[in-house]
């Protein structure tokens, strides 16, 4: 691959004793292009601006695509390795697929995030629970007015060293089940990896921030009565013994995080379904007192537990932290594979030598 270093890294000028979570990049970016029917090579240079037409067809109508994925140090031994990465070459094609973009070659992205991690291992932050995000887009840049597919497009890959995305608050999430606004709906890009989804969900989640609570637990578009989301996070409840979270079915994204909290589980004999949840199967569950926890999964911020969920006007309450929940085990598993502490029976990690 070809790679131009930069001229002075800024590492020494990075704080990681106060990490945020996307406020520092890395020295390096890949770019890779679309053009004439072809992606090119992807090379490695500078993380700089990227010039683009002011009519570029990913700045008028949306599309663009995108990943996030995380490499982490290894606590006993220091290298730094990725997590599943051939879970998130899989998703952007599909997202890429739903949008009209070309499909990159899985081998160029993989590789590409491997070689820029490679030679940013340097900015991978060595505590728990932090680590090296990795950023990929893809973005229409042909400029057009139409509204068509682009004929050019680029891949950018680059880094952000960071802490967990729920670090400051550590504490139990509140979440306020949205039963006007719609994040995705049937036949809609829910389950794709899309700018636009992202955009739609700004100004809910804004009012709700505003109204105290700290995410939004998204419900379907049609009757908003059954869950799918918690915000970017995939969510989870354990009724009396079972786990269960919404089955995919083209509105939810199929989050990394979820399939590997599905794979912990059933490895340790934790019956799991993938179903639909109805809101009043939840405030039933309360009022039986056989709602036990609840949590979100996302790359992100790991699992995070849930402690309420304002729903139609009154809380769903989750009982109090217990020895036995499910949530703090799963982060500590998830993270101690992630760090290389605990064995990788699943082959999640690439080590990025060198
Ligand atoms: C990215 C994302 C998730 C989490 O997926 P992971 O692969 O676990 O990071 C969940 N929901 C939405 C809407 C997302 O965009």
């Amino acid at each position: 691959m070809q790679v131009e270093k930069v001229a002075a890294s800024r590492l020494a000028d990075a704080d990681f004793m106060n990490l945020g979570f996307g406020d520092v990049f890395s020295d390096h970016m890949v770019t890779c292009k679309f053009e004439e029917g072809n992606w090119s090579e992807p090379k490695i240079g500078p993380f700089e601006p990227i010039p683009m037409s002011p009519a570029s067809l990913a700045l008028h109508y949306g599309q663009t695509v995108f990943e996030g994925l995380k490499a982490f140090r290894g606590t006993k031994d220091g290298r730094v390795r990725l997590f599943r990465m051939d879970k998130n070459a899989d998703r952007l094609q599909d997202s890429c697929e739903r949008l009209c973009i070309p499909v990159l070659d899985r081998r160029i992205f993989i590789d590409a995030i491997t070689e820029l991690v490679k030679l940013d291992q340097e900015w991978a932050p060595s505590n728990r629970g932090e680590a090296l995000y990795v950023r990929p887009i893809v973005i229409a840049t042909e400029g057009h007015l139409a509204v068509r597919p682009s004929a050019s497009y680029m891949l950018v890959i680059f880094t952000s060293p960071v802490c967990e995305y729920f670090a400051q608050s550590r504490s139990r999430l509140y979440l306020k089940a949205e039963e006007r606004f719609t994040r995705a709906a049937p036949g809609g890009t829910g389950y794709a990896k899309t700018a636009s989804n992202y955009a739609v969900t700004l100004r809910p989640i804004n009012d709700s921030v505003n109204q105290g609570y700290d995410q939004i637990l998204w419900l379907d578009g049609q009757s908003h009565r059954f869950v799918e989301e918690a915000g970017q996070m995939n969510i989870f409840f354990r009724l009396g013994e079972t786990v269960v979270t919404p089955e995919l079915g083209g509105t939810i994204l199929p989050g990394v995080t979820r399939d590997s909290v599905l794979t912990l589980l059933k490895e340790q004999g934790i019956p799991c379904l993938e179903r639909r949840v109805l809101m009043e199967e939840l405030v039933d569950a309360e009022a039986a007192g056989t709602l036990q926890e609840s949590f979100g999964a996302g790359t992100a911020s790991v699992v995070v537990p849930i402690g309420r969920i304002n729903y139609l006007g009154n809380d769903i309450c989750l009982p109090e932290a217990s020895n036995d929940d499910l949530c703090p085990a799963l982060y500590d598993q998830i993270l101690g594979i992630q760090h290389g502490e605990l064995e990788d029976r699943h082959q999640w990690m690439t080590t990025v030598d060198g």
